[in-house]
């Protein structure tokens, strides 16, 4: 690109030196209103943002591109930069232009790269989802099969790490779903963000995790392995090196440890669509179908429980028993939830003032979040029986805050603006200087509403006005034709400016008084900033205290919100222990069902027992019966159970499952030029490789990607492999109803199968669950309900005919279909038999018994040679 050379402008060669710091990003560099954009980055910037590219100057000769954004509306720039992939480094003017004008020569304003903004470190509000976590994740290759991962999330300052196997890192990824991932440069093993490998080393981590926290050891925020702490320690070198001076918000690293989390795979979290509908957004998904919490905090701890389910019975059991709580005591549920729905953002609001880019109304959320936390507790502290324990210890950190939030009362107006330079966010009688210089300031304004009126009685100009403006500051204004009496010098007005239609004027006195009212002004907002500062400091002391507060906010919102769901939605508390048990009665898909419930139909509850005699259920049914359904229900189940919700069931008993997997059959993945066939066939190897005898596994018509022979095939040895090595739960779904037969062989295989009922021809779908299996596919019925032409369809049922009848026959199931007999204008029409072609396209479930009988009329017409009729 380009280089630095002796003739570069001052200005041209800061911006280079500034580039160089960090050449893989856009450089915003700030003159005045505007953040400009230089050179190459400039092109990137206008095509990426539609937005103009000019030219000024030059360069080595050639003129130079430039574009910039106003720096007011800078946030949506930077996020449409940022969503395109590009990283954003800010260079600020670090002094007032003044200043260096000062200096001798010809000189420029000093600028510094103060911040640069990635995806995975963004802090700004209008950024961030308010319901979703922005992690920024490391992956450390570990010395053995264990790998580091370190995740945070600076608007909040979570901050945690696990040791992972290798083959969970992908699905670790996938419950996260960072932002932004950093990688060691040079490491295949993950892609994400290169970083120097050093910044992985475990000791360089270490000490830099000790000096961050002010600790000698890491002890006691818990055990990590060597891999987490390199993790963890090039996730904060990041966070620092990014930041710059700014300094984050981050809680001291908290490790998971390895097995607490049901272990879910991507492909399973997206077949479930537990936190991504179909469409890839959170509409449609188990996590947006069943949110109802009422503060971003809430919605962001219910997305992170239903991505992580806990496999600890009694952890499972605490959680259980506090939505049990708010489940029992409406009234106290809904007065929770009243008070939690006026509370503002906390966590996210002290992520700003850590951060330094925050405003009066993030102090004003921290005194009325905290206040309204403290009424919350009193509220919830009432005595009760038996309070739950999860509610005791969630309680319990709730912090008084008492000496901060009387602070804030004191000293913050009941709303403050937005922007501290409009003034006015410290309330009057708070500070006697501050009002003092407030009044002078308003007597000021006075004294010139005064002036004002004597300059008009003295003049006879009755029209004249005071007035302000940006450029002259205060002056006086009359009409033109009234200017001329204004401008002789006994008058002691200063002309400053003629105008179209005025004249404007100053005079000393003005000028002193505009003075006075501007000096005031000035230490009005000093103080205010200072009062401002001051008070953020006393935030900053209780960081994490008030963390904690957020945290425990986050928590009764989520277990109130599913409470409600619960009793509205008629939801169970499951039964949740260390056995294999999985013995769902009634139990219903909640997102199907809220679909069903739309269009005003009815859902049909199943029951589903998967005890260790019937552990493995094939369920066999035509396309559409509703086998998918069942099967997923059975998992979503199983997910919100863990999450420590209730459940859509009459009644629910679960043993702990330590991996969950769901595959369906035959979905494309053309983005990663894998064949259908290849992606079920690696899934379904990732199955039998990793679930252990307390998985679940749903297996959703799997083989059915190739021909009709391996398919089959292929599912018959899964489902052995799954009855006789993994010994696991297992759901499998399959419309190859000849699979039925296993069952003599597997002991513990049941065979269910949804109900259909074919009436008058058509298929009748009565979402039902029984034992036993389907009698045949369907598949030329549900061909028919999709409005396939009834010439095909009578086609395809000649055919099936022969191949049923080929079934056990030498020559392959195939053979004699050449002999079939063909029909439309594709083939040579065998013109010899139409009372044969005739016969071959009767569609015998579509006949009424009337055109039955005047079909008979036909074909003997037809017999007897008359084929004139048709
Ligand atoms: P399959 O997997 O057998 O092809 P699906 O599970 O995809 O069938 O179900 C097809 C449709 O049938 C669903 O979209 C839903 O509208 C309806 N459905 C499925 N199960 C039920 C049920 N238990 N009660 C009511 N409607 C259902």
């Amino acid at each position: 690109m380009t280089q630095i050379d002796s003739q570069a402008s001052p200005m041209i060669a800061q911006y280079l030196a500034l580039k160089a710091e960090a050449p893989d990003c856009l450089l915003f560099f700030r003159m005045g209103d505007f953040y400009e954009m230089f050179f190459a980055d400039a092109g990137i910037a206008a095509a990426s943002l539609d937005i103009a590219l000019t030219r000024r100057g030059e360069h080595l000769g050639l003129p130079i591109a430039m574009c910039g954004v106003p720096v007011h509306a800078a946030d949506a720039y930077l996020a449409r930069l940022i969503k395109a992939g590009h990283r954003v480094a800010i260079a600020e003017q670090i002094e007032d232009p003044a200043e260096a004008r000062k200096r001798p020569g010809k000189t420029i304003v000093a600028r510094a790269i103060t911040r640069i903004v990635t995806p995975g470190t963004l802090t700004e509000t209008s950024l961030l989802e308010p319901k979703r976590a922005n992690w920024l994740a490391a992956v450390a290759p570990g010395a053995g099969a264990m790998w580091g991962l370190a995740w945070c999330d600076l608007s909040t300052g979570a901050f945690h790490s696990s040791a992972v196997a290798v083959t969970d890192v992908p699905a670790e990824l996938a419950r996260l779903n960072p932002a932004e991932i950093i990688v060691p440069d040079g490491w295949d093993g993950v892609a994400g963000t290169p970083r120097p490998p050093l910044e992985f080393s475990p000791a360089l981590g270490e000490a830099r995790l000790k000096s961050r926290f002010g600790v000698a050891t890491l002890d006691g925020f818990g055990r990590f392995s060597p891999a987490e702490i390199a993790a963890a320690g090039a996730l904060l070198a990041y966070v620092e090196a990014t930041a710059r001076a700014a300094v984050p918000l981050l809680t001291p690293p908290r490790p998971e440890l390895p097995g607490s989390a049901m272990a879910i795979d991507a492909a399973t979290r997206a077949s479930l669509e537990l936190a991504r509908g179909p469409g890839g957004e959170r509409a449609g998904s188990l996590e947006a179908s069943i949110d109802r919490t009422v503060t971003a905090g809430g919605g962001r701890l219910l997305a992170a429980d239903l991505g992580a389910p806990l496999t600890s019975v009694a952890a499972i059991g605490d959680r259980l028993q506090l939505v049990a709580h708010f489940v029992a005591d409406a009234a106290l549920r809904g007065r929770a939830r009243a008070s939690l729905a006026a509370m503002p953002d906390v966590a996210r609001a002290l992520g700003r003032l850590a951060i330094g880019r925050w405003g009066p109304r993030d102090l004003a959320a921290m005194r009325d979040g905290l206040t309204l936390a403290i009424d919350l507790k009193r509220l919830l502290a009432a005595p009760s029986l038996a309070p739950p324990a999860l509610l005791t210890a969630t309680l319990g950190n709730i912090g008084a805050h008492a000496g901060l939030i009387k602070g804030l009362h004191e000293a913050l107006v009941a709303e403050p603006p937005l922007d501290a330079t409009a003034g006015g966010s410290i309330q009057s009688g708070y500070d006697a200087g501050l009002d003092a210089l407030r009044d002078t300031s308003r007597d000021g304004r006075s004294a010139v509403v005064a002036m004002e009126a004597r300059l008009r009685s003295e003049t006879g100009v009755t029209g004249l006005k005071i007035r302000h403006n940006g450029v002259l500051g205060y002056h006086i204004e009359v009409a033109a034709k009234l200017a001329d009496a204004l401008m002789r010098p006994d008058q002691g007005l200063i002309h400053r400016q003629t105008l179209a239609g005025v004249v404007r004027f100053s005079s000393v006195d003005l000028a002193a008084l505009a003075t006075t009212i501007a000096a005031a002004g000035d230490h009005a907002l000093a103080a205010e900033a200072a009062h401002l500062e001051g008070l953020r400091d006393l935030v900053l002391a209780e960081a994490l205290a008030i963390g904690e507060t957020a945290a425990a906010l986050a928590r009764i919102d989520v277990a109130a919100a599913l409470a409600e769901l619960a009793a509205t939605d008629h939801w169970v508390q499951p039964r949740v222990d260390a056995t294999t048990a999985f013995h769902i009665i009634a139990g219903r898909h909640p997102v199907v069902e809220a679909a069903v419930k739309l269009a005003r139909g009815q859902f049909v509850a199943n029951d589903c027992d998967l005890s260790s005699d019937c552990r493995l259920w094939l369920v066999t049914g035509p396309n559409m019966a509703g086998k998918s359904t069942f099967l997923r229900q059975n998992a979503l189940i199983a997910v919100l159970a863990q999450a420590g919700s209730f459940v859509p069931a009459q009644s629910a008993h679960i043993g702990v499952i330590d991996r969950l997997y769901s595959r369906v059959g035959a979905a494309d993945d053309l983005a990663l030029g894998r064949s259908t066939f290849m992606v079920e066939m690696v899934e379904t190897a990732a199955i039998l490789s990793g679930a252990t005898p307390r998985s679940l596994v749903i297996l959703d018509e799997v083989g059915r990607g190739t021909s009709t022979y391996d398919g089959l095939a292929i599912a018959w040895a899964v489902l052995e492999a799954v009855h006789d090595d993994l010994q696991c739960r297992c759901l499998f779904a399959s419309h190859y109803h000849e699979l039925v037969s296993l069952k003599s062989r597997l002991k513990s295989l049941f065979t269910a199968t949804v109900r259909v009922r074919e009436w008058k021809g058509d298929l009748v779908f009565l979402h039902e669950v029984i034992a036993g299996a389907a009698d045949k596919s369907y598949g030329l019925a549900v061909a028919r309900l999709a409005g396939v032409p009834a010439p095909v369809l009578a086609r395809a049922r000649a055919i099936l005919t022969r191949l049923e009848a080929n079934r056990d026959r030498s020559g392959g199931i195939a053979a004699g279909l050449g002999d079939l007999p063909l029909f439309g204008t594709a083939a040579p029409a065998p013109a010899s038999d139409p009372l044969r072609e005739r016969l071959g396209a009767i569609d015998v479930d579509a006949i009424s018994p009337r055109e039955a009988l005047d079909l008979v009329a036909d074909l003997q017409r037809l017999a007897s040679g008359d084929a004139e009729s048709f």
